[in-house]
């Protein structure tokens, strides 16, 4: 079985690294059928002129590799737009400036005044708890109204504020205090009929976003659209925990994963 990696970020990500090129012999290496690009667009940034290019030529490159290795590999032309709630209209222009076969929907920063910057600079050592519940709170109330109302194919990452304030910062953060909202932004994909990533990027450190109990919940309420995203930010990293996001999902009873292509969802079988 071949797998499609639906998240990955090259040297026009500011935190990526490695060509598109390069991308395209580690996936063919590892044998995938294919894997999207979707380099960042953080909506926060809309100033900002080496993002816009950059975007540009990834859009290029991607257009370039995609029929240059159309009988070996399937490549989505993508882009990740973060913090879309940040500024709609510039987030609705970017999707509509270039033909993408697929928009990720992510969030990297939360609306808190004087803390709006992505989550992935800020030191949560010393702020008191009550601002820690805050400010996940916030995560997960942005990412709903992501869900509800942003226009992507696939959201991305649910929880990976915990990437920052639990593992890398410590902080306690009880999850089951945020089930509802989860809960409701399950659902929001559900009724949009968009699909859900699991997203494999925390594999070394033991987890995948959403964990077991929330990929479980989103099947309980009748989600079955799911892909599998690596998040590689270098080449090398293009299959890192695919194999065991796709035994997790077939273990939950997952028996097809979805990428896609012009905008709209295919399914292959695991
Ligand atoms: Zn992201
Ligand atoms: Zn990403």
């Amino acid at each position: 079985m071949k797998l499609f990696n639906c998240h990955t970020h090259t040297l026009f990500s500011h935190d990526g690294k490695g060509t598109i090129e390069e991308l395209c012999c580690s996936a063919e290496e590892n044998n995938l059928s294919g894997f999207a690009v979707t380099d960042h667009c953080d909506c926060e940034f809309s100033e900002d002129k080496t993002m816009l290019r950059n975007l540009s030529l990834s859009y290029k490159e991607a257009e370039k590799f995609k029929e240059i290795y159309k009988d070996k590999l399937i490549i989505s032309k993508g882009i990740e737009i973060g913090e879309a709630l940040f500024n709609p209209g510039f987030a609705e222009n970017i999707i509509n400036s270039y033909d993408y076969d697929v928009i990720l929907g992510s969030v990297h920063a939360v609306r808190i005044e004087n803390f709006d910057m992505p989550f992935s600079v800020i030191d949560f050592t010393a702020f008191p708890d009550s601002f820690i519940d805050r400010y996940v709170t916030q995560y997960f109330e942005d990412l709903l109204e992501t869900a509800q109302s942003s226009d992507y194919d696939i959201l991305c990452h649910l929880t990976v504020v915990l990437r920052y304030i639990v593992y890398k910062y410590k902080r306690n953060v009880g999850i089951n205090k945020h089930l509802p909202v989860i809960s409701e932004i399950l659902k929001a994909v559900i009724k949009r009929d968009k699909t859900l990533e699991v997203n494999t990027s925390g594999i070394g450190d033991g987890y995948f976003m959403p964990e077991k109990d929330i990929i479980m919940l989103y099947k309980t309420l009748g989600g079955k659209r799911i892909t599998l995203g690596s998040d590689a930010h270098s080449p090398s990293d293009i299959k890192k925990g695919l194999n065991e996001g796709a035994e997790l999902l077939k273990s939950l009873g997952f028996n097809e994963l979805t990428f896609y292509e012009e905008r709209k969802p295919k399914t292959y079988k695991i």
